[in-house]
């Protein structure tokens, strides 16, 4: 097994997001990529630069961060060789981390694009280096740059950032130093390719928290009647946990509840609805350890929604 750590750098449409290709927001430019083998040493580095052929001219943030000129690239590669490039250096036994989460998101994006998607199985499992960088060294949930993360341990700085090779090598550095207990409870899955089926969807355990990615339903009504959607399993036992608060929105996207295992006590339930590339939608549901004060916290959230419809009901 090797882990490939890949970085790209993209492209948006140069006269702004009213004239964007919705299929294609973001085009790669860059492919940069370090190899590491399953005892995180570094063998091998992959490097290439992509025509943009939907966005030609430069964004003017895009020259400002990547610092490359239309009449380099243009002598890059077409992507869908240059992916092809990448995927058989990295090899079918490739592990793919990241610095956050969009890298995956986006490369998908693009191969669906121009139609060779069907080189990358997904759901994919993942790791999210900035994410394990926060668990190792910060808080569950701070999210810090690259360029932190580098400072923060006082590694070699030498290096341009927003260069998709070096800020591969800076990730890959970073990886390098989270602990093994670490990277092995705290994987993450991109569900770019959702689950299309009930045997597909994805039920994950990690520690503290659980997460279900459901299959696709045709609209969000639908997808809350699913039992399995609602259903709130206690995250570290499974048992089915008792709702306190019953699932409410805050907004047309996510929804909270609160639920207690007689064993372990509380857990708070979060449900985010994502509409996928077609308008359909599917599930992504985390339930956690939670407390008795945070469990008072939800339910005050719950009570302001509640008035704040109300007011707007009432006009
Ligand atoms: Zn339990």
């Amino acid at each position: 097994m090797d882990y490939i750590v890949f970085d790209l750098e993209w492209n948006q449409c140069p006269e702004g997001k009213d004239r964007e290709v919705p299929l294609l927001p973001f085009e790669i430019i860059e492919i940069g990529a370090i190899k590491l083998n399953s005892e995180r040493k570094i063998t091998d580095k992959f490097h290439c630069m992509v025509k943009p052929v939907v966005y030609p001219k430069l964004h003017f943030r895009t020259k400002e961060i990547v610092k490359k000129t239309e009449e380099e690239l243009a002598h890059g590669a077409v992507f869908s060789d240059a992916v092809k490039k990448f995927l058989k250096w990295a090899g079918s036994a490739a592990v793919f981390c990241t610095w956050g989460a969009s890298d995956l998101t986006e490369l998908q994006r693009n191969m669906k694009y121009y139609g060779v998607l069907n080189l990358l199985k997904g759901p994919l499992h993942f790791y999210d280096v900035q994410k394990l960088f926060a668990v190792n060294y910060e808080t569950t949930k701070t999210r810090r740059s690259l360029e932190y993360g580098i400072d923060y341990l006082q590694l070699d700085k030498e290096k341009d950032f927003h260069q998709a090779l070096s800020d591969a090598y800076y990730t890959a550095e970073i990886f390098q130093m989270i602990n093994w207990d670490v990277v092995y409870a705290y994987d993450s899955i991109d569900a770019y390719q959702n689950p299309k089926t009930k045997i597909e969807e994805i039920h994950a355990i990690y520690n503290g928290y659980s997460k279900f990615i459901s299959r696709e339903f045709s609209n969000k009504e639908e997808a809350l009647a699913d039992k399995e959607v609602t259903v709130v399993q206690c995250c570290r036992c499974e048992k089915l946990a008792r709702k306190k608060i019953r699932w409410f929105s805050v907004n047309a996207k996510n929804y909270y509840c609160v639920a207690f295992c007689p064993e372990h006590g509380y857990v708070k339930g979060k449900i985010r609805m994502k509409k996928t590339d077609e308008g359909r939608f599917f599930v992504v549901k985390t339930i956690k350890v939670s407390s008795e004060i945070e469990a008072e916290e939800v339910k005050k959230r719950k009570e302001a929604v509640v008035i704040r419809r109300r007011a707007k009901k009432n006009g």
